[in-house]
């Protein structure tokens, strides 16, 4: 820090931090601080919460202690601020408190390639050879995406590792993301580290290896690049909390109580990658990591509502917290309630990436504050890693628990896209969907019983009673749905050869040539998608067509569907008498 800002600081914390200042000397006074970067971080002091409800939309309230409020603001924000008339006082920036050599420290003398110990703050291009380094050393099960670019043009990257990663499974999706502000780095280098930790331990580590089978894991370390970066690609020195705009991209989301642009900017081309990346995928569960406070902080943040699992969020919140305690040292993570709250409770924001997420993606999103220094000196980054990596594998494996399964069609056993509703508990979209890819959907969920409604358009909506879920299990639940009406004309399906037909209900198929499993099935459907007749056949060698007697049947217009094991066949089946 230079003597002129360090004298700049003293003078506002002690000369300016009156309540009135003369409107003349604001803009020399905001000009100075604003001259070395776009951002000020500062702290104040509110009679009562209330005053934070119109606050929260001027500036990026960053913490709140009793009446004590830690802020962020631009140019613009600030001096919006200002017009509140609160006394102040300007903090020095959390991502200059250590120095140069202090923060780029470790860094020197690394292994080549990604393996490393996971001890210092990485460069930029250090950041993304690694990225790319485990990629290429684990194909099968990583993959990099690129979520999109920062206004400056860096890399907004996420790892995926699963079994089978390039192919769309039956599994829930999982998100770790971290840094949306770029000066809270504890989570970038925990996050390089359990990617690493998950990448080696696979296949070797029995609950390693059970949560990358059953699981789509999404590692995004770096949400803010630019701002984790302001001081150059060289250092993390001088990281900024907002992005190259100077605007506070965890205030730029849509929000379900203050509309689309809650923070009144557009949104930022991180923003709006984000918002791409929640489209194309399907995130179950997601925790976004964050510094400046120790707490497991989950939805909702902008109003006082609680979600349809506020038991869920606790239990699996008191385990996070209970899980670090026993880890970590005294003091560490006790922030709130023992390390747990509402956000709403602790304090409101709007256009966050949570709500977001929850309201919009139908995820479980939570924002989770794990380091109260937000540029955590080296040292401590084995240490964090400690405390925190079997949160960080539990939370995992909560994204499998709960209820899940498979939806499909009765007719044609193609997969179905489904809401999956849960009647006088679901609200503020906590419901679930089966994808259309897979017909695979996921529900985390407290444990108890619970009536499951499942619906989707064309089809028959079901209900099933009493689905019983226990805590840190799965409860299975495959369903079929049954089509309003049938139409062979389905593309998906392919016509296997009926004769005669019409017939009197006695009749003969002629078997596909190929991909025929030795044992078959062979249904009878009505026009209501009703199953009415079934039987199994045993093809035997050389035996290429099956003779089938329904004589019961009344005439009308029926689908004859043939599963070979492989491909699933529909024909009209026309009977008359
Ligand atoms: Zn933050």
């Amino acid at each position: 820090m230079n003597r002129i800002l360090l004298g700049l600081i003293i003078f506002l914390a002690f000369g300016l931090s009156q309540p009135v200042i003369a409107q003349d000397d604001h803009s020399q006074m905001i000009d100075s601080i604003f001259a070395d970067r776009g951002e000020v971080y500062f702290s104040f002091k509110i009679a009562d919460k209330e005053d934070l409800h119109n606050l929260t939309r001027r500036i990026s309230i960053d913490q709140v202690k009793g009446k004590k409020v830690y802020a962020y603001a631009n140019k613009q924000e600030f001096s919006d601020f200002l017009a509140y008339n609160f006394k102040f006082n300007i903090l020095p920036h959390p991502g200059t408190l250590l120095s140069v050599s202090e923060v780029n420290a470790n860094r020197d003398g690394k292994l080549p390639g990604y393996r490393t110990l996971w001890n210092f703050y990485p460069t930029y291009e250090q950041y993304v050879d690694f990225m790319a380094g485990f990629a290429a050393s684990y194909p099968t099960i990583c993959r990099l995406d690129t979520v999109g670019y920062s206004m400056q043009g860096r890399l907004i990257l996420a790892l995926v590792i699963s079994k089978n990663v390039n192919i769309e499974e039956a599994e829930p999706q999982f998100l770790y993301t971290s840094s949306i502000h770029g000066d809270e780095t504890t989570g970038f280098i925990l996050m390089l580290h359990l990617i690493d930790h998950l990448l080696i331990n696979y296949g070797i580590d029995p609950v390693i290896t059970e949560i990358v089978n059953t699981t789509e894991i999404f590692i995004n370390p770096l949400a803010n690049p630019d701002g984790t970066y302001r001081g150059g690609n060289n250092t993390v020195y001088g990281a900024v909390r907002y992005n190259a705009n100077n605007i506070d991209l965890n205030r730029n989301f849509p929000d379900p109580k203050a509309g689309q642009h809650p923070d009144g900017n557009p949104w930022q081309v991180e923003t709006e990658a984000w918002m791409a990346y929640a489209e194309n995928n399907h995130f179950s569960m997601s925790a976004n990591f964050h510094g400046g406070a120790e707490v497991f902080n989950y939805p909702w943040d902008t109003w006082s509502k609680l979600t349809a699992d506020d038991d869920w969020w606790q239990f699996v919140g008191r385990e996070w917290a209970d899980t670090v305690h026993q880890y970590g040292p005294p003091g560490y993570f006790d922030d709130e309630n023992n390390g747990i709250t509402n956000g709403y409770a602790w304090y409101e924001i709007n256009g966050g990436r949570q709500d977001y997420m929850n309201y919009w993606h139908n995820c479980r999103e939570v924002t989770l504050e794990i380091s109260n220094i937000k540029l955590l000196p080296v040292s401590l980054l084995l240490p964090f890693w400690d405390y925190n990596y079997r949160s960080f594998l539990n939370f995992i494996r909560q994204a499998n628990y709960g209820f899940n399964g498979i939806v499909t069609d009765t007719v044609t056993d193609q997969p179905i896209a489904a809401k999956v509703f849960i009647s006088g508990h679901d609200k503020d979209f906590s419901e679930v969907y089966s994808r259309a890819t897979t017909g695979f959907y996921s529900r985390q969920i407290y444990a108890g019983n619970y009536d499951v409604t499942f619906s989707a358009p064309g089809y028959f909506t079901k209900t099933i009673k009493n689905v019983s879920v226990s805590k840190r299990t799965t409860t299975s639940l495959d369903v079929q749905l049954r089509p309003l009406t049938f139409d062979a004309q389905d593309k998906s399906v392919s016509s296997v050869f009926i004769y005669p037909n019409p017939s009197d209900g006695h009749f003969r198929l002629a078997l596909p040539e190929n991909s025929i499993k030795p044992l078959c099935s062979i249904q009878i459907i009505n026009t209501l998608g009703s199953i009415i007749y079934s039987s199994e056949v045993n093809r035997l060698s050389e035996n290429t067509t099956v003779d089938i007697s329904v004589p019961n049947l009344a005439n009308g217009l029926y689908y004859l569907k043939f599963n070979s094991g492989y491909k699933i066949y529909v024909d009209k089946l026309i009977i008359k008498k």
